[in-house]
Formats: structure tokens, sequence, C-alpha cells
């Protein structure tokens, strides 16, 4: 068979996209019931801050409990809803959602925390975001200060007077902008510049290997260093061991997300997560 298909590229080629499509088509049909039975669920990450460990922010993560094939990822269903545009209905629905639950914990008397948020592409240049945003918000009784929008740079380098003008808008509404894995999109840092955003994430693949990779220290410590002459916060994501995290806090970055905190968890667990966590850190 693999010399088959050794012999005759294309054939292997086809029978690849095949499989790629048929997976797609699948995930597809199930995404557009999906939403109506109920599937999605929210999972959230603690952001702490670097020094001192307390608990700043939550991430909502999308997770997809498929009836058959169970907990799906999101890096297989998120871009199939972007290109089929079903992102759009389910990331009003992550939106509502999140500001909802971050209400619900503040009136459990947890201490206030900055919920973020994951924005597609499609959701941001659509006309009606601030509208879904104003509309989650107010139902939810948050203030816009108290949501953090994170985008990737790919989304800002598009259309770059759309996006300036969507992020002043945004950024009068009084919520918050972070960009997302920085450091893996398009290479222009001008949009820093121009644009009003609060916060950068660290990717993950800049973050893992800090402490033993050369080039990955001078990665962050660039970003760090550029981060605060703009007075912009940094946040590491992916931290998964105590010394990742010591090199960080001597580099300067702000505030950190990563399995070494936790790992996302259900809204449910977060109560008893943050009570463990004080005593802890006590
Ligand atoms: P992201 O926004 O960069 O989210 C961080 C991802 O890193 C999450 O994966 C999280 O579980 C994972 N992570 C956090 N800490 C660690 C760590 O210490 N080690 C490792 N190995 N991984 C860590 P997840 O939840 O699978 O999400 C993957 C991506 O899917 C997200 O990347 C985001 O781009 C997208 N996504 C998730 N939820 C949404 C959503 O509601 N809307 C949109 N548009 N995209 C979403
Ligand atoms: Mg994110
Ligand atoms: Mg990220
Ligand atoms: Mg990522």
């Amino acid at each position: 068979r693999a010399k088959e298909e050794g012999r005759n590229g294309h054939r292997f080629f086809d029978e690849n996209m095949n499989r790629e499509s048929l997976e797609r088509l699948t995930i597809r049909q199930g995404l557009r019931k999906a939403l109506d039975a109920g599937e999605f669920l929210l999972h959230y990450q603690p952001q702490v801050d670097l020094a001192s460990g307390e608990v700043v922010g939550f991430e909502a993560l999308l997770r997809w409990m498929h009836p058959q094939w169970g907990l799906v990822s999101p890096a297989r269903f998120v871009p199939v809803a972007e290109e089929s545009g079903l992102i759009v209905p389910i990331g009003s629905w992550v939106i509502h959602e999140a500001c909802r639950q971050a209400a619900a914990w503040e009136r459990m008397g947890l201490p206030p925390v900055v919920m973020a948020v994951n924005l597609s592409a499609v959701q941001f240049k659509r006309g009606d975001l601030e509208a879904v945003l104003g509309a989650a918000l107010t139902e939810a009784g948050l203030p816009a200060e108290r949501l953090e929008l994170e985008l990737t740079e790919s989304l800002l380098v598009d259309d770059p007077q759309l996006v300036r003008t969507r992020l002043l808008s945004l950024h009068a509404m009084g919520v918050k902008l972070a960009i997302d894995d920085f450091g893996t999109g398009y290479s222009s840092l001008s949009y820093l510049k121009r644009f009003p955003v609060d916060r950068l994430k660290i990717d993950r693949s800049f973050v893992s290997d800090v402490v033993s990779d050369p080039d990955d220290d001078a990665i962050v410590r660039a970003i760090i260093q550029l981060a605060a002459s703009l007075g912009l916060r940094t946040t590491a994501e992916g931290v998964e061991t105590e010394a990742t995290r010591e090199h960080l806090q001597r580099l300067g970055c702000d505030e950190l997300q990563g399995y070494l905190v936790a790992r996302p968890m259900p809204a449910e667990d977060v109560p008893d997560w943050l009570q463990r966590h004080v005593a802890r850190r006590a």
C-alpha cells in the first residue's frame, strides 16, 4: 500500500483530502444542532498575578460535548465553525455565558475578576459586535471593564481602517483588549502604536522552553520590554513549571496562565478551587 501511494502521489493526496473534508462535513453538520441541543459549555482557566499569585482573571474556553463523540477539542471544531459562519451564533453564546458566569460568581461573594473571551475574525468584523457585547454586559449586570476580548494578530492586519474604528469603539465602551498568541502572527508591530491594546499574551511556543532555550528567552525578554515601554501588560501562556514561573518573574512578566496554576475547569469547580488557592498562598 505504501509503495502504491509512493508511486501515485496524487491518489494519496486525494484520499487525505477526502478524509479531511469528510471530517469537516461531519463536524459542520454536528455544529448546526449543537447550540440548540445545549452541547456547548465553557471551561475557565485562572490567570494570576505572577508575583503574588493572586487570581486576577479567568479565560473562558469553549468545549463541545457531543452525545456520541464525547468532548471535542476547539482546535478541531473552531476552524470549521469559523469557515461556515456558525462561529457567529456560537460566539455570541460564549460572550453571554461568560458574562453571566462572571456576574454570578461575584454575586456568590467571590472576588471580582476580569473575564477573558476569545473572539474570531468573523465575529470581530460584524457590524453588530458592540450590540452583542452591550446586550451581554447589560443582561449580566457586568461592568464593561470586567470583560477582556482576546484577539489574534492576524485579525488586526486585515483591514486597518475597519480594525482601528472597531477597536476605538470597543475601547470607548470600556472593554479590555488583549492580543492572543502574541509573536506567532504577522510581524509588523506598528499596529501596537495605533491601536488601544491593553495586554499581550505571550504564546505558549515561546514560554514552554524559556528556561532552557536561549532563543525563546531572547524573544520573551524582547516582548516584555516592548510591552513595558508601550505601557501594556503581559501574560505568559502555558506555564507548566515553577522554574518557568521564576524565570518569567525575573524577566518582569506581569501575569501567568497555565497548568502550573490550574487546567481549565468547569464553572462549578471554580469556587472550591479559589478557596484552596487562597489557602495555599497564605
Ligand atoms: P488560546 O486562546 O490560546 O487558549 C489557550 C489554550 O492553551 C487552551 O486550549 C488551554 O487549555 C491551553 N493551555 C493553557 N495552559 C496550558 C499549559 O500549561 N499547557 C498546555 N499544553 N496547554 C495549555 P484549548 O482550550 O484547547 O483552546 C484552544 C484554542 O481554541 C484557543 O487557544 C482559542 O484559539 C480557541 N478557542 C477556545 N475557545 C474559543 C472561543 O470561545 N471562541 C473562539 N473563537 N476560539 C476559541
Ligand atoms: Mg485565548
Ligand atoms: Mg493563546
Ligand atoms: Mg493558542
